[in-house]
């Protein structure tokens, strides 16, 4: 068990700073998960703790070590990157226990952590084919299953589900999470992909433009956002946010779709016009086009029955509401809950 501390960690290529003085830890047999937009810095994070770069400055602490200017093969660190990296010409076997043959593990300690990787991740009926015979998931469980006869206590993940198709990859975050919490390993995972951190992750960093905008537990994230740009980026569909005029000032004030009520048209009411309807089953998003706060996300559970072109207002409870700086994006104080807040906008 290994715990991964980062401390002021930056990496400039030529006077970009693609990594800007950031901090975080991953306790030991937690998954961390790195997400962020594209271009955010995430994957030469990542990069940086393997040691496939240098870094420009800051410290990366693998049990109170600091190795960042140790060789990869000296950080005790796996990786599985995205494209998998296999060997085309090697059976899945060989591939899975390459990197112990090329540190000198013994034929019978090879032999014996193949039959048990390949049972822990469904290959055992594959170790003769090649890479080139296997379904894309297969693969992907190939390339996990090398990081794990690796036996080392921190293994880091580059996006490893983009190349798969939507339902193999909510199988294939079930699986990675079950074996990381059954082997204890701790993880780094690189994704720009919401709904994988907030599904697998103990802990969410979230980056932007090299730096961290917020990190904490996924339900911290999405119950109370930092910022504006979290709020945003974590949630599916985003949080609203609308321009409110207050006695303390103008803020933002976020609010999540699904605490977003249809009511009666009236005063003092965010009105606007229904400009379409997703019906998901289970609930629809509603999305409405609003005098003031521009498009506005409303989730509702089942259907929904409003048609589109329809002139609807919007209301919320105020404890719902989210309170941010309009010229920082930073979140505000407590939210007020007087009753002259009670009113979702003024108009
Ligand atoms: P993505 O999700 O698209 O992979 P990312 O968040 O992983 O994005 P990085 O790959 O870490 O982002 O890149 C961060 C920034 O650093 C980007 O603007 C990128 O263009 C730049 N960058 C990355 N590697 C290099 C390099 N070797 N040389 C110059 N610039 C680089």
């Amino acid at each position: 068990m290994s715990d991964v501390r980062i401390e002021g960690l930056s990496k400039a290529f030529g006077d970009q700073r693609a990594v800007d003085a950031i901090d975080f830890e991953v306790a030991s047999g937690e998954l961390c998960v790195l997400l962020g937009p594209s271009g955010c810095g995430k994957s030469t994070t990542l990069r940086l703790v393997a040691g496939l770069e240098e870094p420009s400055d800051g410290r990366i602490l693998v049990d109170g070590v600091d190795v960042a200017h140790k060789a990869p093969k000296d950080r005790r660190i796996s990786m599985v990157f995205q494209s998998y990296a296999l060997f085309p010409h090697l059976s899945i076997a060989k591939n899975i226990v390459f990197g112990l043959e090329v540190r000198g593990v013994a034929k019978a300690v090879r032999a014996e952590r193949l039959a048990r990787v390949a049972a822990m991740t469904g290959l055992a009926p594959y170790l003769d084919r090649k890479p080139s015979q296997l379904s894309g998931g297969q693969r992907q469980r190939v390339a996990l299953a090398r990081a794990i006869a690796g036996e080392q206590p921190i293994c880091l993940m580059d996006e490893p589900l983009s190349n798969l198709d939507a339902k193999l990859r909510a199988e294939m975050r079930l699986e990675i999470r079950a074996l990381q919490q059954r082997l204890g390993m701790t993880m780094l995972y690189v994704t720009h992909d919401q709904i994988e951190a907030m599904t697998m992750a103990d802990r969410v960093v979230l980056m932007n433009e090299g730096r961290i905008e917020q990190q904490g537990a996924p339900a911290e994230l999405y119950e109370r956002p930092a910022t504006t740009f979290a709020a945003r980026f974590i949630g599916a569909p985003a949080m609203n946010l609308v321009p409110l005029e207050t006695s303390a000032g103008p803020v933002l004030a976020g609010v999540r779709a699904e605490h977003v009520e249809l009511v009666e048209v009236g005063a003092g009411r965010v009105a606007g016009r229904v400009k379409a309807l997703e019906y998901h089953g289970a609930d629809t998003v509603v999305a409405v086009d609003t005098e003031h706060g521009g498009d506005f996300a409303v989730r509702r559970p089942g259907r929904v029955r409003a048609a589109v072109g329809e002139t609807v207002a919007l209301a919320w409870n105020p404890t719902h509401e989210h309170r941010f700086d309009p010229t920082t994006g930073r979140r505000l104080g407590a939210i007020a809950s007087s009753p002259s807040n009670s009113e979702p906008v003024r108009s």
